[in-house]
């Protein structure tokens, strides 16, 4: 590796200094736009713990080998996106693109199956190489959550309903996708017949498809080409195939999503990107979301647990995007309440400052937000502060004020003024008078 590449100098600013940028496809989320980010994660741990599910937290790097085997070498995910490293010669590792291999390498790790089912969930950063664009970015955040030790159809049902659920308590309507990708009973069958009915057809796909009908011919029923869509329609469907226990499951998944009262489409062209899927395929997509229009996927994976080593436990998870989910809500101009300062102290003269510092810290301490420009200057700049920090009410402190204990209390919005006692500003502030 070129040395200079280590180093990268962007072009020099206007100031001193060399401005070096963040990394192409990494975002930073400014303060203006954390609301949504705050809220989606603070409505996610309220309703998964509704559902029982508690919060795992996992490494953002682990063994290269932990994602060739748990999410599948032949995967787009493994094969192209993955950042992979050698960590000082010592060993291959890799940023995680994806949670479920890392949630379950923790949960064979510390021999969590001996406590029965259990319901997991977990936030943070992913990594994937991808071209970014809008909604498609090379470290992304995902909510994800996974169910250990079940493989009753009742599991997948409430899985769903609990994502619907969480969204709908978002304010974000989506369309709920559904599948079945069969099992090793069924599926190999129905894989040999696809690879030779595409085999047919390969003119009339695209070069990706062509590339993948050998690799991973579920994968090619995915494609989201144009001039692809008329030949994949009339592929053969898994659905059709099912064996019986497979066919079952599905059944029982859909009647108990009724049951929930959870409206969902049939998608029978749904497969996950990802090799251990089983089973029960789920989407959630949005409209608002153009070409990326999944903002949550999921699926079971009844021999991911044993493939990695673990004792046989059936699991079935999702992952949902959230920069797809923030411009969703973005879209739908939801505005996430921001904490604004109830009161920000102006000061008039030294003394004044002093006792705005006094009075802030007794009010935090209190539990009430409020604010002070520490840099003091001209009343007129102090004002602007407080209007751009969206207070409430704008106190001026001088030197008079701190002598007789009063001041009077300026409402930002009507401009109104009012008396009130310093000591009595708590209250005031809290509506107690
Ligand atoms: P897509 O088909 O959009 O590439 P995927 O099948 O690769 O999605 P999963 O691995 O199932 O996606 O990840 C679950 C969710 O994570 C997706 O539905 C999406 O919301 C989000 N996601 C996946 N890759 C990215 C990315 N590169 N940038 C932003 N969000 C992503
Ligand atoms: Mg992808």
């Amino acid at each position: 590796m070129r040395r200079d590449r280590l180093t990268p100098l962007g072009p020099s600013s206007t100031y001193a200094g060399v401005k070096i940028n963040g990394v192409k496809g990494m975002n930073d989320v400014l303060p203006a736009r954390v609301a949504p980010w705050q809220e989606m994660e603070r409505v996610a741990r309220e309703v998964f713990a509704l559902y029982g599910y508690r919060e795992v937290r996992t490494p953002s790097v682990e063994q290269y080998a932990l994602f060739a085997r748990g999410v599948g070498e032949m995967t787009d995910i493994v094969n192209k996106e993955m950042y992979v490293f050698e960590d000082k010669g010592e060993e291959m590792l890799a940023l995680r693109p994806e949670g479920t291999a890392g949630a379950v390498r923790a949960f064979i790790e510390h021999g969590c199956h001996v406590e029965g089912p259990q319901k997991w969930f977990y936030l943070g950063p992913m990594f994937r190489r991808e071209r970014p664009q809008k909604g498609r970015y090379r470290q992304f955040h995902q909510i994800g959550c996974e169910v250990f030790g079940v493989a009753e159809p009742a599991c997948d049902a409430e899985q769903i309903a609990m994502l619907d659920d969480y969204l709908a308590r978002l304010g974000v309507r989506a369309e709920v996708k559904l599948n079945s990708v069969g099992d090793a009973a069924c599926r190999p069958a129905y894989l040999d017949d696809l690879r030779t009915w595409l085999g047919a057809r390969r003119a009339a796909l695209c070069p990706d498809c062509n590339e993948r009908i050998d690799r991973n011919p579920l994968r090619v029923l995915d494609c989201k080409v144009e001039s692809c869509q008329p030949v994949l329609r009339e592929a053969p469907r898994l659905v059709d195939r099912l064996c019986e226990p497979c066919r079952a499951h599905f059944e029982a998944v859909k009647g108990m999503l009724g049951d929930l009262g959870v409206t969902f489409e049939v998608d029978p062209r749904l497969v996950r990107g990802l090799d251990y899927y089983v089973r029960t395929a789920y989407e959630f997509a949005s409209g608002a979301l153009g070409a990326q229009s999944a903002v949550a996927g999921g699926g079971r994976y009844d021999g991911l647990v044993e493939t990695l080593g673990g004792p046989p436990t059936p699991g079935i998870g999702f992952a949902l995007g959230q920069e797809r989910l923030a411009l969703i809500m973005e879209a739908l101009g939801r505005k996430a309440p921001v904490e604004r300062p109830a009161v920000f102290f102006i000061a008039a003269d030294e003394a004044g400052a002093r006792e705005a510092m006094r009075r802030a810290a007794a009010l935090r301490k209190a539990g009430i937000a409020c604010d002070l420009d520490p840099r003091g200057g001209k009343l007129k700049g102090q004002f602007r502060q407080a209007e751009r920090a969206g207070a409430r009410f704008a106190l001026v402190l001088g030197g008079d004020e701190v002598a007789s204990g009063r001041a009077r209390l300026k409402d930002m919005e009507t401009r109104e003024e009012s008396p009130v006692a310093l000591d009595e500003l708590a209250a005031r502030l809290t509506g107690g008078r």
